[in-house]
């Protein structure tokens, strides 16, 4: 018989298209089998319900022991929206003690949020009451696709110390791109103790792994718990603070604008932080919270505004000593100078007022009495004796500066909670700003 070439060649092309689409084939199964994430993880979701475990926030005591802030756990209803089935609505409404319309409003809002998913718990609502808690946990097999997260939420011993304390509250996006140890529906800290401590407050996030049936059902723990990572309790913390001097000073202050700071003068440690008016911090706990932070943000006498911290305030007689050794330090004064004082210092348009006590007066009496007079006499004569090795009352004013800035001034000191201004010295140039309406040199 004769050959056929030609239909010897398309045996080859017969069979090199079979192992083409075989190729294909096999490809495929590899990307779907081994790269695709998503069909995985839909898998994985239909069989696994992947739960955080929210570990006890560090406690916080003062300085005596007495617990301050503690912990009190709070109930979020979470839903992963593909396994919610057809249910009475209204009976769910009823047990969280919500509207239909607040219902179909927060189903709204979740649905838009950044992040939603389907296949992943979403935050349906947040931090239940604990009778609410107890009527939804009776019921909840009713409710196919909810489950409920337990977390941490603050209690306050003594309405005191807002500003010093902080709060906490759920984490934006900003924090999460900042700090990659929180996720969508985490809180932090804010403010304050909470904010600056907040690594140690926290602790470390646990994952608990359960499985679930078909129909969406917790069925138990996946391998009885064995992949499950704990949670790690946050550590506790003491303060420098007494919290009932704290709560006396800020008795004190109520009614009034400005700010207490109480410190121990060997070591440094801060003893009381009041800034007034302040506000009752457990308002920042709960649902309540972003209500209640507006109306703090929009009060006119500015509570969230730390004025212990952030506030100038002139520094008033304890400024003395080092106004005094400024003196003695350039040899404006000796021990021995004397000054006039007849109740003050009048000087052109200025009279600083002073109290009765014995004149001319040298610079040890005068730190005694506390002479108003004695130190602006000083000041004066180093700023403008035109015999002075200073030439200019701009150079003298200069020198003054620059002891303040040596001894400290104007520098922060450097305090553990955010947000602290540094302080503010005037130089020559300020005054000449300040001093041209008055169409002149200062005169003191
Ligand atoms: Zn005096």
């Amino acid at each position: 018989m004769r050959k056929d070439y030609k239909l010897e060649k398309r045996k080859y092309v017969i069979a090199a298209f079979v192992i083409f689409v075989a190729i294909i084939y096999i490809l495929k199964l590899y990307t779907l089998q081994l790269n695709d994430d998503q069909y995985k993880n839909s898998a994985d979701n239909n069989a696994f319900l992947r739960k955080t475990v929210y570990p006890s926030r560090g406690l916080i005591y003062d300085r005596n022991g007495e617990l301050v802030v503690y912990n009190q756990p709070a109930y979020d209803v979470m839903m992963i929206p593909r396994d919610v089935q057809p249910f009475d609505t209204l009976d769910f409404c009823h047990t969280l003690n919500i509207t239909r319309e607040q219902f179909d409003k927060r189903l709204k809002e979740m649905r838009k949020s950044v992040g939603y998913s389907t296949y992943t718990p979403q935050t349906f609502f947040t931090q239940l009451s604990a009778q609410d808690y107890g009527r939804l946990q009776e019921k909840l097999y009713r409710f196919p696709g909810f489950f409920i997260q337990k977390r941490i939420l603050r209690e306050y011993n003594h309405k005191a110390a807002a500003n010093v304390l902080g709060n906490i509250r759920e984490v934006n996006p900003k924090d999460i791109e900042r700090d990659p140890y929180y996720e969508r529906g985490d809180y932090c800290g804010d403010l304050g103790i909470e904010k600056s401590y907040d690594n140690y407050l926290r602790g470390f996030k646990g994952k608990e792994i359960l499985i679930r049936d078909v129909h969406g059902r917790i069925q138990g723990r996946y391998r009885d718990g064995a992949d499950d990572i704990p949670g790690v309790a946050g550590r506790n913390l003491k303060l420098s603070l007494d919290i009932n001097l704290q709560e006396y000073a800020e008795s004190l202050m109520v009614n009034k604008i400005g700010a207490v700071v109480a410190i121990e003068p060997s070591t440094g440690e801060i003893l009381c932080m009041v800034s007034s008016p302040t506000y009752d911090p457990t308002t920042l706990i709960g649902r309540q919270r972003g209500e209640n932070y507006a109306k703090l943000n929009r009060d006119k006498y500015k509570p969230l505004f730390d004025r212990a911290l952030m506030a100038a305030y002139p520094p008033g007689s304890t400024f003395k000593p080092t106004q005094a050794l400024i003196l003695l330090n350039e040899g404006v004064v000796n021990l021995q100078t004397a000054y006039p004082c007849y109740h003050g210092y009048i000087n052109g348009g200025l009279r600083v007022g002073c109290h009765s006590h014995a004149s001319p007066i040298a610079v040890k009496p005068a730190l005694q009495t506390s002479c108003n007079s004695y130190f602006c006499w000083g000041l004066k004569n180093m700023l403008d004796n035109r015999r002075s090795k200073y030439g200019t009352v701009a150079n003298a004013f200069e020198t003054w500066k620059l002891h303040l800035v040596s001894m400290g001034y104007g520098y922060k000191l450097g305090i553990d909670l955010p947000s602290e201004s540094r302080g503010f010295i005037p130089n020559a140039q300020f005054y000449n700003k300040y001093m041209e309406r008055i169409d002149g040199v200062p005169t003191l």
